[in-house]
């Protein structure tokens, strides 16, 4: 019988793989194993990524394999032809004791930043400095109902403008989300996120596996958030550190962190500075006729208006309108609506199926 484990990748470059192991029995996971994947992943087109749930296997020291090797990141291939040939590039000689031989069905998958598994996202929009972007955060509403990824908004800075805060949080509990307004330097507020954080993560919830990342506007205090919810974060990532790391990694470079919450369970944290900058390359292939049903508190209205072609911007009789006029509507969800959807309508055809 096979020594099978089943594990989650934590980070990859270059065709070698990090991966956690976790124990069926207990939930307990085992310290990084370094993994190569095998070759047959590219002729089915599939990349392992960053938090793909996958089975591992030692490797048979025998078997002289064609290991997978990500476009673009070709370095085995292109040290070998520098030294000769001679069949060992400098990535290739690195040893690996395991193999990833499956990759689970994915509940989702980003291309931008790369990661799959997603349940959550922590939407962070500061209260004041830098000035709330609320467009930038539909976007990122949008871009999260579209993969299936629950929403969680955080409103940050509590302590610089409380009335923006309380602003900000009626918009986005209007529109049917889970809102924790904060603030992070103060501790206001933390207390009841972190008591999400460990009740979503409950080992009583029998998932193995809850992930999530911090996005928005840089300067809005996801770093001061992560470091605050998770103080193992700052020895993993390496403490001060950290800071400089991230403004220079580029956004391909997402690593998965493992932390213990206070429910005794495990959340999986997904950083990288390209999370602030969330895929919004989907929306060049967004289908504008379907946005609609991407801002949840529209949904109800789809179907209910007077024209079946209503594009809910601004015709009579429109449900989602009317919903505005009767206050169940922010504004300013409305306004973001409005402009992704003027944004969408004037991208060209051929370009919008260009992923
Ligand atoms: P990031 O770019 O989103 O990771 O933001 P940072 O965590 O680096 O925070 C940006 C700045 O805002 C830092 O100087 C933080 O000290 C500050 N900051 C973060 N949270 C708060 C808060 O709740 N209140 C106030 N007044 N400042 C904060
Ligand atoms: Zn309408």
């Amino acid at each position: 019988m096979k020594d099978t484990k089943f594990g989650i990748i934590t980070r990859g470059v270059g065709g070698l793989y990090g991966v956690r192991t976790v124990d069926p029995e207990n939930g307990g996971i085992s310290e990084e194993v370094l993994c190569r994947a095998r070759g047959i992943f590219r002729q089915n087109h599939i990349t392992p990524t960053v938090g793909d749930e996958v089975k591992i296997e030692p490797v048979d020291g025998s078997a002289n394999e064609d290991w997978f090797v990500p476009d673009g990141e070709d370095c085995g291939r292109d040290a070998k032809k520098s030294r000769g040939g001679n069949g060992g590039g400098k990535k290739q000689d690195i040893r690996v004791d395991f193999v990833i031989d499956e990759i689970l069905p994915r509940r989702n998958l980003l291309i931008r930043p790369p990661t799959a598994n997603l349940d959550y996202l922590f939407a962070v929009i500061p209260a004041a400095s830098p000035a709330p972007d609320l467009l930038t955060a539909d976007k990122l509403t949008v871009i999260a109902e579209n993969y299936g990824i629950e929403t969680v908004i955080i409103v940050n800075k509590s302590d610089l403008d409380p009335e923006s805060s309380a602003r900000l949080t009626d918009i986005y509990r209007t529109a049917g989300y889970t809102v924790f307004p904060v603030s992070a330097e103060r501790g206001d507020g933390m207390d009841a996120l972190a008591a999400y954080i460990a009740e979503i993560t409950a080992p009583e919830t029998g998932k193995t596996h809850i992930s999530g990342a911090f996005a928005g506007v840089s300067g809005g205090g996801k770093s001061t958030l992560m470091t605050a919810l998770f103080p193992d974060l700052q020895l993993k990532t390496g403490g001060v550190s950290r800071k400089t790391e991230r403004g220079r990694h580029t956004t391909r470079h997402v690593e998965i962190y493992p932390l213990e919450t206070a429910s005794g369970g495990r959340f999986w944290l997904a950083d990288t500075p390209g999370f602030s900058m969330l895929d919004f390359t989907r929306f060049n292939f967004f289908p504008y006729d379907e946005l609609a049903a991407s801002f949840r508190e529209f949904e109800e209205c789809l179907g209910q208006c007077r024209y079946t072609k209503c594009t809910h911007r601004k015709e009579e009789g429109c449900a989602v309108i009317e919903k505005m006029n009767d206050g169940r509507i922010a504004p300013s969800r409305h306004e973001s609506y409005v402009r992704i959807y003027d944004e969408q309508r004037s991208v060209p055809e051929w370009k919008r199926r260009m992923t």
